[in-house]
């Protein structure tokens, strides 16, 4: 089997190597890490939720997750289909501790696969590294993504592999780099809000394997390592992605921030790109009026569905890691009503 190269990168100028960081933040290089910007609000709303029942939760839930079943994702993404929107399906799952649970992720995929064959739907699957073992077994991890590559290949499908929080981008960036060696139907998320970002989008390139989803990133990490400031996350988002059409990379533009949409489509303008360069992406549930209205103007949308038994459990720990979250759904919530 082949083994997994390690990190061999250098650390760009703003993202000096975890040794040389001060020793106040190396406690908080994760993403468990708080932010002083969160809102009191979001945090007593994410504090309180593990103690709503599950039921008021699941009407919470439902509009941002795809039911618990298969039935009930592929239900889903049929309607999303006939509006004209792509999907790409998500198992919901947490961490894991044992290398049985990685091959049961392993499998659920091989499954979801073969069933969005026999469906005939537009989709492909988005999977997290973690999931498949990447903190427990590197080597495991790889060899449960090259056969769920294969099986990919076999079903004509494409797999994308999520961005964790800091602690896996290193590890993410390398096993990618490492399929793409031998596969090409597999892409990766990067995150505008991390300093190094740019550096890693460029030896991705380099490496042929440009084939990217772009988002700001969803963990709480330091500012040693993320920008803080909406506006700096927004100018580095919107320069990674001229950078990455420049080079010719395949880009899935994910954001829900009409200043990032309206940024995105200038430059698809300036730079004359076709439905076949890139496509938009967007989290179930959210904005479906912009969703609707870039469908309109002829882009290619993507929707992100995530589906699975553990809906409850992975809503608290996202809550968990950006209460932010919680102020969103509280604003929706408002909104509709
Ligand atoms: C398709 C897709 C895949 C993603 N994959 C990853 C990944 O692999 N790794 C990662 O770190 N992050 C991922 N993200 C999350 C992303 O990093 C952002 O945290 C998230 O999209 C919010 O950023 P925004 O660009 O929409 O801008 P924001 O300014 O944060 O949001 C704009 C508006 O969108 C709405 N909104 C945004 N997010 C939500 C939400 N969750 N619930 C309700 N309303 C919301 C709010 O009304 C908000 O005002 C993904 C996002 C998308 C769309």
């Amino acid at each position: 089997m082949e083994n997994i190269p390690t990190e061999s990168r250098q650390y760009g100028q703003e993202a000096p190597s975890p040794e040389l960081m001060p020793s106040r933040y190396k406690q908080s290089t994760h993403g468990s890490a708080r932010s002083a910007n969160q809102t009191l609000l979001n945090k007593l709303i994410a504090l309180s939720l593990p103690f709503v029942p599950k039921p008021i939760v699941k009407q919470f839930a439902k509009r941002y997750v795809a039911g618990e079943s298969i039935a009930e994702m592929i239900q889903t993404v049929r309607t999303l289909n006939q509006q004209g929107v792509s999907a790409t399906i998500d198992v919901l799952g947490e961490f894991i501790h044992h290398p049985q649970e990685a091959h049961q992720t392993a499998e659920m995929y091989q499954k979801i696969l073969q069933e969005i064959e026999e469906h005939h739907l537009d989709a492909n699957v988005s999977v997290k590294l973690t999931a498949m073992g990447l903190l427990l077994d590197p080597n495991l991890c790889l060899n449960l993504m090259q056969n769920l590559a294969t099986h990919a290949a076999e079903h004509h499908n494409f797999i994308r592999i999520d961005m964790e929080d800091s602690e896996c981008t290193a590890q993410t960036i390398d096993l990618y780099l490492t399929l793409r060696k031998t596969f090409s139907n597999v892409g990766i998320v990067v995150q505008a809000y991390l300093r190094r970002t740019h550096d890693d989008v460029i030896r991705i390139i380099e490496a042929g394997a440009g084939h990217f989803r772009l988002c700001k990133g969803i963990y709480i990490e330091p500012r040693w390592l993320a920008y803080q400031l909406p506006d700096l996350i927004n100018q580095n988002y919107a320069d990674i992605l001229e950078e990455m059409i420049q080079r010719g990379a395949y880009i899935g533009i994910a954001t829900h921030d009409e200043r990032l949409v309206w940024a995105a489509l200038k430059l698809i303008r300036k730079y004359h790109l076709s439905r076949d360069q890139y496509e938009f992406q967007m989290l179930l549930g959210v904005d479906p009026e912009l969703r609707e209205m870039l469908v309109a103007a002829g882009h290619h949308v993507r929707v992100y569905v995530p589906f699975g038994k553990q809906w409850h459990a992975y809503c608290m720990r996202r809550l968990k890691e950006n209460p932010k979250i919680a102020g969103y759904i509280l604003q929706n919530l408002i909104h509709r009503h």
